[in-house]
């Protein structure tokens, strides 16, 4: 062992789990590229104020978790804490927007960092995947992407999870609301933190996990109540066609999540084998965020998963993905010359795209066949002197055990069609 160790709030991903955390990646990723999505990468971190600007001044992401340091150069950066500011700033630079084809359809997967105080799936260092779609207001759009999050997850055998869905208001309705919420909230006896935290961003309040303060929290004014006819009438929308999607959605008029930039649609997807760290994705629309970070008016509707803790769900679940064998063919030569006819061989095998691999370091044949049992391969190939005399390798069937002797130019072909 070395002296170092990974930081603290973050761990390796190393094999064989790392292919879990590959096969998630890529089950998200799959529905959104079946939608029109595009692949985007943006840089790992950003100026700061991209993120105080577009994630809110006054959330916990911005003023107590952000990662932000000052270059040697003297630019105030940030370790990206989320997906959405970035995507955008990146769509707008590029004027995406501009090319006649709204809305821009993008996701994206990657690392993210918050300093927060490490346990069960809460990291300091975590990845998403995630899909933003950019200069549409269309209830259509937001009931796409609850669509292809609950696809997501149940093509990868989740079953125990839920979608909460709340609208949050817009610009007309939302202010009527915090304006009320606050006069209800002065009332309560609250900590001065929270009372501070109501003066500057009251519907946070209502995300408050602690018992006591829930407790006062019930009759609370809903945004429900207080949603203009607009608001309404989309909300009403987007309910109408997940439920023709067949999803199954809960209503949560208190569901607020912790970025400032949400406007009407938003939901999370929650996982109840996760103790408290339950949210294992969430989104919503952003209709103002591009004119908070500079660019036009470009009404958006986005999401992330959380790769980590969909990891977690499904091992709550007991679900095992079926992960292909990493190696198919597993070559053990035995002797100098055996070694260089067979690695050949591997070569040839690879090119045709069979997935082989190799005993190295002139291993015994107790120790090489260990190594072809733990490389999962189906079929073992054997070659010593005598098999090179006779101009053939032994070809092992690791499931049956029977073994026969293959031609040397014959092998290739061989291998490939007992894998095709
Ligand atoms: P958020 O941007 O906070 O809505 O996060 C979206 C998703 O990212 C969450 O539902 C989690 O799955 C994941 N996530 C956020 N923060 C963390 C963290 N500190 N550790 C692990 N996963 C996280």
């Amino acid at each position: 062992m070395s002296t170092f160790k990974a930081p603290k709030g973050t761990y390796d991903l190393i094999p064989p789990d790392s292919a879990t955390y590959l096969a998630v990646r890529e089950a998200i990723a799959a529905p959104l590229r079946n939608s029109g999505y595009g692949y985007i990468e943006t840089p790992g971190f950003e100026s700061v104020e991209l993120f105080a600007r577009g994630v809110g001044e006054s959330t916990d992401i911005v003023t107590k978790e952000m990662y932000a340091f000052e270059t040697k150069g003297g630019d105030r950066l940030a370790l990206r804490p989320e997906g959405t500011a970035s995507v955008l700033r990146a769509a707008l630079e590029a004027n995406l927007h501009k090319a006649g084809n709204l809305p821009v359809k993008l996701w994206y997967s990657g690392s993210y960092y918050r300093y927060e105080r490490p346990q069960k799936g809460r990291y300091r260092h975590f990845s998403q995947v995630g899909a933003e779609a950019i200069g549409a207001e269309d209830p259509a759009l937001d009931a796409e992407l609850i669509i292809l999050g609950d696809q997501a997850y149940r093509s990868l055998g989740l079953r125990n999870f839920r979608i909460l869905l709340n609208s949050l208001g817009d610009k007309e309705c939302r202010p009527v609301y915090r304006t009320a919420l606050q006069d209800f909230l002065r009332g309560l006896s609250l900590d001065e933190d929270t009372l501070r935290r109501a003066e500057i961003n009251p519907l946070r309040v209502l995300d408050d996990k602690r018992g006591d303060v829930q407790k006062q929290l019930v009759g609370a004014p809903l945004l429900r109540d207080y949603l203009c006819d607009a608001c309404k009438a989309y909300h009403e929308e987007v309910r109408e066609l997940i439920t023709a999607a067949g999803v199954s959605f809960e209503d949560d008029p208190k569901l607020v999540r912790g970025l400032d930039y949400y406007t009407r649609t938003t939901f999370e997807f929650v996982h109840d084998g996760l103790g408290s760290q339950s949210a294992v994705g969430g989104g919503g629309r952003y209709d103002g965020l591009s004119e908070m970070i500079g660019g036009p008016a470009l009404p958006s509707v986005g999401w992330a998963l959380g790769v980590d803790r969909t990891v977690l769900a499904l091992e709550a679940e007991g679900v095992s993905l079926e992960l292909p064998a990493s190696t198919s063919v597993f070559a053990v030569p035995l002797g100098d010359e055996a070694r260089r006819m067979l690695f050949g061989v591997v070569t040839e095998l690879r090119k045709v795209g069979v997935a082989a691999d190799f005993s190295y370091g002139g291993k015994g044949l107790k120790g090489a066949m260990k190594n072809a049992n733990r490389s999962g391969a189906r079929y073992t190939v054997v070659a010593g002197e005598r098999d090179l005399a006779d101009g053939v390798v032994q070809l092992k069937d690791m499931e049956s055990g029977e073994q026969v002797a293959v031609g040397v130019n014959e092998i290739v072909a061989e291998l490939e069609a007992r894998l095709s």
